[in-house]
């Protein structure tokens, strides 16, 4: 099962790592960012990335990409200060949440950052004032939510009417109106759903330039790009191929300049998270699965299982006859399980202490986990190459 998520070769180099390490922790391998952030650009030789800093904000991760040229995409000042500190200049960064304190928008100002989202009025005029001149770009709602295993629609975006709206007004508070942006939601297994934004997208671009003759620049196709979890998906280049054709039909030859925020599918498939067997028990006489209890769960690193809706393969080195079993934490609450409907299976002599490796954790795991939660400490990364 391993050989479908990792080379061998980078299984051996995790397992001779790991051996001796006392469990929970995840170990993220940087030279596998780096090859696909490789994929990434010849894929989209075109497009300029903004490596979503949320997904995986390890200090190693940023100055990797740091040195391979890569922008940042930033959520608060705290992520700000930490790419800032690591020699990151200002101009490779992008505020990209559109909920934000007007004295956070002064800070990034302060500290040079020159790009912001917006998609609200009250925000863009907080810019206005906190960031005067700033390049703006408008996020829109996009369709998707179905598709994609952990949807960002609803709460980020506007309608597209109202994009056109902010466009125009941002001109009128002395900012510049950039471009536009869309997120199709992360996980996104319907590569369909980027025809649809950028649809939208080149609707407002006509919109703005025939009716207030504002020439939009950049277009941001957020992220949404896929990691290789249990459920299947397309493989990056055939995103590239479709994502590529609908930028051509839409804008022919000469389309604006594009930019791509990726976070889980740069780091995910990096991470194998190790955990080990607290209990095994059943719930009665003649309960039919098992309860296989970890020390890690939804509180330390696994809150993508809400909802089951991320679902990592999970590999342990016992062989043999396997049954159900129904996955969940170690803390003292009862949303702490992870997979309960969707059966996973593993071996029946899985004993307690025995490892269970989490493959494809390297994204959103680290960053989720809580501070101490049932006294619990936050999961610990190791960065290997
Ligand atoms: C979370 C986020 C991303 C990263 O999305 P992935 O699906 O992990 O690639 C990119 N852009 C914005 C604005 C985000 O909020």
């Amino acid at each position: 099962m391993v050989k479908e998520y990792l080379h061998p070769n980078d299984w051996e180099k995790f397992k001779t790592f790991s051996d001796t390490k006392e469990t929970p922790f995840l170990v993220v391998n940087l030279d596998i960012i780096k090859a696909k952030y490789s994929d990434l650009i010849s894929n989209f030789p075109f497009a300029k990335t903004y490596y979503a800093v949320k997904s995986n904000p390890g200090a190693e991760v940023i100055e990797l990409l740091r040195d391979l040229g890569s922008c940042f995409d930033i959520a608060s000042i705290y992520e700000l200060d930490r790419v800032l500190s690591l020699g990151v200049s200002p101009d490779r960064i992008s505020y990209g949440n559109t909920i934000k304190k007007a004295e956070h928008v002064r800070y990034a100002y302060d500290k040079g950052v020159r790009l912001f989202v917006t998609d609200s009025e009250g925000d863009l005029r907080n810019i206005a004032k906190a960031a005067p001149g700033s390049r703006i770009f408008c996020r829109i709602l996009t369709e998707g939510a179905e598709t994609a295993d952990w949807p960002l629609s609803r709460k980020f975006g506007c309608h597209p009417d109202m994009a056109a709206d902010m466009i125009v007004l941002a001109k009128k508070l002395g900012l510049e109106p950039y471009g536009l942006s869309f997120h199709v939601g992360s996980q996104q297994r319907d590569i369909g759903t980027w025809n649809a934004a950028i649809a939208k997208v080149k609707y407002i671009f006509d919109w703005v330039s025939e009716n207030e003759g504002i020439e939009l620049k950049m277009i941001n196709m957020g992220g949404g790009f896929p990691a290789n979890y249990l459920s299947k998906t397309n493989e990056l280049s055939t995103y590239a191929e479709e994502i590529t054709r609908f930028l051509e039909e839409d804008f022919g030859e000469n389309f604006p300049e594009i930019i791509l925020e990726p976070g889980r599918s740069l780091v995910g498939e990096a991470g194998v998270l190790v955990s080990e067997v607290v209990l095994i028990s059943r719930k009665s006489r003649t309960a039919l699965e098992r309860w296989v209890f970890t020390d890690v769960g939804k509180f330390s690193g696994l809150i993508e299982t809400l909802g089951e809706s991320i679902k990592y393969p999970v590999y342990c080195d016992r062989k043999g006859e396997t049954e159900e079993v129904i996955l969940a934490g170690p803390t003292c609450d009862s949303q702490d399980i992870m997979y309960e409907n969707y059966h996973y299976e593993l071996p029946l002599s899985l004993s307690i202490g025995d490892r269970l490796y989490w493959l494809s954790t390297g994204a959103y795991t680290s960053s989720y986990s809580s501070v101490e939660f049932n006294g619990f400490p936050p999961l610990k990364t190791y960065f290997i190459k």
